[in-house]
């Protein structure tokens, strides 16, 4: 739990590239509530010099005085809204960036600990709060502490007996604002826990929703749901309750104290130590402090709430970036040839870092050289692929990329290296030229059209009423899986990188359209270092070599011929699932 002050370094970060417009609306604000304590002035005169006196040209005199204090006063808050307002969506528009940014960063591992619809929360939400906070709720609070501070000092300087009174008044109010504001920001940050959990599971029942219906769920899912609400429900009546009492307990206190204060008031006036307009004057600035007060007990709970958000922003923003490139990366070779040196290599995945998954492995893959890893399912062939990628860090060992330590390598240079066909191909919710694009951002259509017509995806998207522009995903339409395996195949011909990983990429074709897209990955890999891990015979004894993986272990390398006679474990995976 931090109190707004601790977040504020990392806002006031944020605040100083538009510090001018910062000093402008500070301006405006004090301008504003300067007119605002003028006004009290006004009306004195207006009481005691043209009402009491009788004196209507004065009167008029006064009265136009106060109009034009008027105008002076809206134009102020005209500025001083537009430009607080202006400076929260600024703000919070750049928060959103540079979180997305720092997101970006963020490893696997980062996100296999954490719900996607937590971040979702805390990056919508949280900044939404933030920005009515900036934008408005702490301009509320710096103008009534303005006005309030003003306001006491005018009604010193009319009546010193009344002020003491107020003064004493003043803890009597102030007491229980404290005391009932440190409850509602504690509340308030356990309501926004919950609904940030309410958030993650709807990402997840909505995102499966074909399971969840498949397997009858859903009276599961509403009661698990219902019951989470409810939760928010709870932690927010706590919140709710206390926040009432808050603004009640400051309303009641500072209207008896007001009350009070101008029966001895009237009766200072019948004795004729005060006039009339000084005591008017003096109950115009009360009024004013009590508003003032009012509106800060209000806004302090938002700014509690808000600072408990920056709090959940800043640790977003500031989670460690596990895999990262090297201050000074070591240099590839212009030409990168694609040796690839796997050195007892050890890996487990860091949440379950007690399991072995990779153990020992050692392999030295000749540039060009065509290499196809088998073995049963869970023996690490993906995990070997998210390595080369350096998307984790080995636990022991080490990949040389052309005689070069990945490690030292700039990240994104080292990626640039791969074209992935993934296991499960990943289509993004755009246009069906945007999703092979993505394998080269600068590639030309034509080009698109020629890597689609390799991987023989060209067919079915001109079956497509739109053709290329056809949007895919979310809001679109669905692909099968060869069709979206024919897309990532596509995307990765584009790509046309050094090194090619195949991850079961033809698995999901029938078996006329693999061997169409078989013949097209052939060419792709001529010249590239190429691992392929696949399930059929034909394409492991294409291979150069291969690599049987089990239990993390490398069992055995050799050609087809070579393994079958070493490895009765690649004898069976041979008879039962290559040939099959
Ligand atoms: P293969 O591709 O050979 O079928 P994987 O490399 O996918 O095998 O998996 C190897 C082992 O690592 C399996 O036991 C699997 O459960 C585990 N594993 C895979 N991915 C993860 C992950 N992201 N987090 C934790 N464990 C994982
Ligand atoms: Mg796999």
């Amino acid at each position: 739990m931090s109190a707004p002050y601790a977040v504020m370094p990392w806002l006031l970060g944020f605040l100083l590239p538009y510090r001018r417009r910062v000093i402008l609306a500070l301006l405006c604000l004090l301008l504003g509530s300067l007119s605002w304590l003028a006004l009290g002035q006004g009306v004195r005169l207006l009481v005691d010099e043209g009402f009491v006196a009788n004196n209507s040209a004065r009167l008029n005199q006064i009265t136009l005085a106060i109009l034009l204090l008027c105008a002076l006063t809206s134009l102020a808050v005209f500025c001083r809204f537009y430009l607080m307002t202006w400076l929260g969506e600024r703000v919070s528009a750049d928060i959103r960036n540079r979180v997305y940014q720092h997101m970006l960063k963020l490893s696997p591992t980062f996100y296999s600990q954490m719900r996607t619809g937590e971040v979702i929360s805390r990056f919508t939400a949280d900044t939404t709060l933030l920005q009515s906070v900036v934008g408005s709720s702490f301009s509320m609070a710096l103008r009534s502490a303005v006005t309030a501070v003003g306001g006491l000092l005018m009604m010193a300087l009319t009546s010193f007996k009344m002020t003491a009174l107020v003064l004493l008044a003043v803890p009597m109010v102030l007491l229980p604002i404290i005391m009932l504001g440190r409850k509602v920001r504690k509340l308030s940050r356990a309501s926004q826990d919950k609904l940030a959990d309410v958030g993650a599971y709807v990402d997840e029942s909505l995102h499966e929703i074909h399971t969840v219906q498949a397997y009858g769920h859903e009276a599961v899912d509403k009661q698990q749901f219902a019951s989470r609400i409810e939760q928010v429900m709870q932690a927010a009546r706590q919140r709710i309750f206390y926040r009432a009492l808050l603004i009640a307990a400051v309303m009641l206190l500072s209207i008896s104290a007001m009350v009070l204060i101008s029966w001895v008031g009237a009766k200072d006036v019948m004795a004729g130590s005060v006039s009339a307009g000084e005591l008017t004057a003096f109950m115009f600035y009360a009024v004013m402090v009590a508003g003032s007060a009012a509106t800060i007990s209000e806004v302090i709970g938002d700014i509690q709430r808000a600072a408990g958000a920056t709090e959940r922003l800043i640790e977003l923003a500031s989670a460690p970036v596990d895999i990262a490139s090297p201050a000074t990366p070591a240099a590839l070779p212009a030409a990168v040839a694609g040796a690839l040196s796997i050195r007892r290599l050890s890996f487990a995945y860091p949440q379950v870092a007690d399991k072995t998954v990779l153990q020992h492995l050692s392999m030295e893959i000749e540039p060009g050289e065509r290499i196809a890893l088998v073995g049963p399912s869970g023996g690490g062939k993906t995990t070997l692929f998210q390595l080369l990628q350096r998307f984790y860090q080995p636990t022991a060992g080490q990949i040389l990329l052309d005689g070069v330590d990945i490690s030292t390598l700039d990240l994104a240079q080292l990626r640039a290296q791969f074209a992935l066909v993934p296991q499960d191909a990943v289509i993004f919710a755009t246009s069906v030229l945007e999703n092979v694009r993505y394998g080269r951002p600068d590639a030309s259509e034509q080009e698109v059209i020629d890597a689609c017509v390799a991987a023989r995806a060209d067919e079915f998207i001109r079956q497509f009423s739109q053709g290329y522009a056809t949007q895919l995903g979310e809001r679109g339409v669905r692909l099968s899986g060869g069709q979206k395996q024919r897309i990532a195949i596509a995307r990765a011909m584009l790509a046309n990188r050094p090194l090619l990983l195949l991850d079961e990429a033809t698995s999901a074709l029938d078996a006329i359209s693999e061997q169409q897209v078989q013949q097209a990955l052939e060419q792709l890999m001529q010249g590239k270092t190429s691992l392929i891990i696949a399930h059929r015979l034909s394409t492991v004894i294409n291979a150069d070599r291969i690599m049987l993986l089990d239990q993390g272990k490398l069992l055995a390398v050799g050609t087809h011929q070579q393994l079958l006679q070493q490895s009765p474990l690649y004898q069976q995976l041979a008879e039962l699932q290559l040939l099959s």
